[in-house]
């Protein structure tokens, strides 16, 4: 197994057909932990595009006629290769993104799981036999790799979200053509590697690092040997992408913006729902599409809940990613700093409070962001309405299970839901109710490769891992046989 360090897995062309390519233009990558300049990538062009679709379609068919075994020995060499590799892999991601050395590790390992689900559903999954319909016909539907994939990946999972769409794409016997987000490109660039140095066929995986976005988004959506296109990121540009796709009809697949809800019922148990609304919330600074927007208190236990939260927030270390024992780093930008602070601060002018934090730390630099709490939010205010994407936990109170449901599903987003209750019929009927494509009851970590991860309403279309997720990478072909005696 190849070991390498973080300098051999720093990859900075294109990586098409096998081949790395640079180019003239090139974009700089930098660590948000402190401004340093870590790489200048090649940057992407449609032309580039373009030739990534055709290498991708060219390498389909041999792909494609491999048996399952075959392909799922390839995926789980690549997955045991970035499991090997897991700690420079974690570091490079920590010093592109920004989160702590072992959050990187987990992410690693956790995008790595969905190579090893996948190489495993290639070789279970299966068509089916149909009751015949008529004495001298045979009738079967079988499942077939779709072909060409593109897909758009964003930055807060550098890693996870391109193995959870490359995983099942491959393992269904697709080839596919990623664009990385401009922020982390290294991430993505580094599994290219480790995928060649295990022998995934040419072709069959292009990595696409690129500035230019919407080009490059053109050609993926557009491109007439594409039919099939996957993306993860916000709502606004997967409705744009959408809509391009719709005129070569090609198949869709959209993991876009959440407002979850984290309900904590009067009967819950606090030291579970605290601990358990911190993993939900703190897990990269909150920048993570799961992550809790808003926090539902019943009005009898709020005061409780801001004096336990104070004493939480209090102990949460903040910093750079590769110092031991932080919880979370930076926030990825400036623009990320300016909004969480603007719906801060009209939150604040509409009658909220802030009861701790609310301020960059700019001793340790202008990216980091104190662990914050702010009470009395109301529905109307902005922060209520749009992803916060930043470490502050937002508490709004109610007074009854209806109205608690009221407010979580006001809302034209449905991905992650949560809430906390001690009361089985209580679970029963709001598990029923909320509106949410995931939902964790005592539980804020939900995520894992067996899961289904996907939202419903604005939130996307489709889902990914589970054994769910391959039939998104998958047609049906009904195939009839006649001429029986
Ligand atoms: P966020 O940056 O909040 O994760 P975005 O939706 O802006 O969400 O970005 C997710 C991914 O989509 C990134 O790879 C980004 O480069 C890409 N992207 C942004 N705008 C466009 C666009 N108009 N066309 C194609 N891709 C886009």
């Amino acid at each position: 197994m190849p070991q390498h360090t973080v300098r051999s897995l720093l990859k900075v062309d294109a990586f098409i057909d096998g081949n790395w390519i640079p180019s003239e233009q090139r974009f700089s990558v930098y660590n948000p932990a402190n401004g340093e300049l870590i790489a200048e990538v090649c940057d992407a062009d449609p032309a580039l595009a373009e030739r990534a679709i055709d290498a991708a379609y060219k390498a389909l068919g041999p792909w494609q006629a491999k048996t399952a075994k075959e392909r799922a020995e390839l995926m789980r060499a690549w997955y045991q290769a970035i499991v090997a590799n897991k700690q420079a892999l974690g570091e490079l991601m920590s010093r592109e993104q920004g989160k702590p050395i072992a959050e990187a590790v987990g992410e690693i390992e956790y995008g790595a799981s969905f190579i090893d689900w996948f190489a495993g559903e290639a070789e279970r999954h299966h068509g089916e036999v149909l009751a015949r319909s008529a004495a001298d016909k045979r009738s079967w539907i079988s499942k077939q790799g779709i072909g060409v994939c593109t897909a758009i990946t964003p930055w807060n999972f550098p890693n996870a979200m391109i193995t959870r769409k490359v995983a099942p794409a491959l393992a269904a016997g697709c080839t596919i053509v990623v664009k990385p987000a401009q922020l982390t490109p290294l991430s993505a660039l580094a599994l290219m590697q480790l995928a060649a140095e295990v022998g995934i066929p040419q072709g069959v995986i292009n990595m696409l690092p690129s500035s230019q976005a919407k080009a490059i988004g053109k050609v993926l959506t557009e491109h007439p040997r594409v039919r099939k296109f996957t993306f993860t990121g916000s709502t606004e540009v997967g409705k744009q992408l959408m809509a391009q796709c719709s005129s070569g009809m090609k198949k869709v697949s959209m993991e876009l913006g959440g407002n979850a809800p984290f309900i904590i019922f009067d009967d819950a148990d606090l030291d579970l729902a605290i601990e358990q609304l911190l993993a939900a919330k703190f897990r990269n600074a909150g920048q993570t599409c799961i992550s809790v927007n808003r926090v539902l208190v019943h009005d009898s236990i709020i005061s409780e809940v801001e004096q336990r939260l104070l004493r939480a927030l209090a102990e949460l270390q903040v910093g750079p990613g590769d110092k031991e024992g932080i919880d979370y780093g930076p926030l990825i930008n400036q623009a990320a700093i300016d909004k969480a602070q603007k719906l801060q601060q009209q939150a604040v002018d509409a009658g909220a409070k802030v009861l701790c934090g609310g301020d960059v730390l700019h001793q340790l630099g202008p990216l980091f962001y104190a662990p914050t709490l702010i009470t009395a939010v109301t529905p109307t205010m902005a922060i209520s309405q749009e992803e916060i994407f930043a470490p502050i936990l937002a508490l709004q109170q109610f007074n009854s299970e209806a109205e608690a449901l009221e407010l979580a599903n006001a809302t034209p987003f449905g991905l992650a839901g949560y809430f906390c209750s001690s009361d089985y019929r209580r679970i029963a009927r709001v598990a029923e109710q909320l509106q949410c494509g995931m939902l964790g009851i005592n539980a804020g970590a939900i995520s894992h490769a067996y899961n289904a991860f996907g939202g419903v309403k604005e939130s996307g279309i489709g889902v990914e891992g589970s054994s769910l997720g391959l039939a998104e990478y998958q047609v049906t072909k009904t195939i009839t046989l006649g001429g029986f005696e």
